[in-house]
């Protein structure tokens, strides 16, 4: 039985609009990150992967809020409930247990400061003990960089240096959790991939949990030990790497996965296409989020309450015909 090191309960955010309505970008998610695991979330762009993140680490601003929900965080200090800390107490959480790589972090760096002053505004800002000299060489070593890295200025690094600069920046605080938004979006193949392999052996060597989030299946296959799939807010699909990329439960996971295999296999040729839009976020969603575009509906499906169907060992799909679907393509 594996253990959760973080539990996400019917959580929903909410970001205010100027017209006083708001976009809904979760709904009632539940979702566990268990120890030592790499989760990797996927959908495509708007799906509310980056408000999740934003969420865990309570960095959700007014006027936008969390409207419901509760976030727990299992470690040796017991149970803690994010929602409900102070900011003294949530300082002590935030860098220091849950650590997050932001979406774009590269341009997060500061211009004007050399990379060692950056580190070492981290440790100030989280009164870190310690030798902080030491500590900006092993994680700019940790991260694939050399130590003479830290007397430069970010427009003397590659975007992959900047890139791994924010992974050691994320990891110096030595987190239990890291969250690591599109980290290798902007970079070229290459150097996706090295970065991806060194996420995966500093997991082990540094004992982490990682959510890691992508609008890439294909980056998701290659860093995951589980995959969710999100759609309009909410995880349509969640399971094992391999259950979910060898039996999809849910329409939509079968044609995003359709996708990457035709263009892989048969290059342009039955290119499994998504049509229409993801629905409007800012108004109440009846039945299945996915009804619009999916080949498999059934007028059950909008009056149907949305809960997850174990379709498989701890695999589970947010879809009322999930079960059915499955057996007829066996
Ligand atoms: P993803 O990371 O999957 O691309 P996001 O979490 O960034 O998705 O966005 C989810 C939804 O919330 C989208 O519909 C997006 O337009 C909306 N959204 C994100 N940030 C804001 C904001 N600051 N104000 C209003 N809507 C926002
Ligand atoms: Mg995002």
């Amino acid at each position: 039985m594996s253990e959760d090191i973080l539990t996400v309960k019917n959580l929903e955010t909410d970001y205010s609009l100027d017209n006083g309505g708001f976009v809904r970008a979760i709904r009632s998610l539940n979702v566990e990150l268990q120890k030592g695991e790499t989760l990797a979330l996927v959908g495509e762009s708007g799906s509310g992967k980056s408000t999740l993140a934003l969420s865990i680490m309570r960095l959700i601003d007014k006027p936008n809020k969390i409207a419901d929900g509760e976030i727990i965080l299992h470690d040796s200090d017991g149970d803690t409930s994010i929602l409900e800390l102070g900011e003294n107490a949530l300082r002590r959480i935030r860098w220091k247990k849950i650590s997050m790589v932001f979406q774009s972090a590269m341009n997060i760096l500061n211009p004007v400061m050399r990379i060692e002053d950056q580190f070492i505004d981290t440790f100030e800002a989280h009164s870190m003990p310690g030798d902080y000299s030491d500590r900006i060489d092993k994680y700019l070593t940790i991260a694939g960089l050399g130590t003479k890295v830290r007397r430069l200025y970010p427009h003397q690094l590659s975007g992959g240096m900047k890139q791994r600069v924010s992974i050691a920046l994320a990891l110096s605080c030595e987190p239990e959790i890291l969250i690591a938004d599109e980290p290798t979006t902007a970079l070229d193949v290459v150097v996706q991939r090295e970065i991806l392999f060194e996420l995966k052996q500093l997991k082990t060597s540094l004992n982490l949990s990682i959510i890691f989030i992508t609008h890439d299946l294909s980056v998701a296959s290659a860093v995951a030990d589980r995959i969710g799939i999100f759609y309009a807010g909410r995880l349509v699909e969640i399971g094992r790497k391999n259950d979910v990329i060898a039996k999809p439960g849910h329409p939509y996971a079968k044609l995003l996965l359709g996708s990457i295999v035709t263009l892989s296999t048969e290059r342009g040729k039955n290119l499994s296409s998504l049509e229409g839009s993801p629905p409007d976020l800012s108004k109440e969603i009846i039945g299945c989020s996915f009804y619009d575009r999916c080949p498999s509906r059934v007028k059950q499906c909008l009056s149907y309450d949305l809960y997850p169907v174990e379709v498989g060992d701890n695999h589970y799909v947010e879809c009322l015909r999930a079960k059915e679907l499955l057996e007829s393509t066996v």
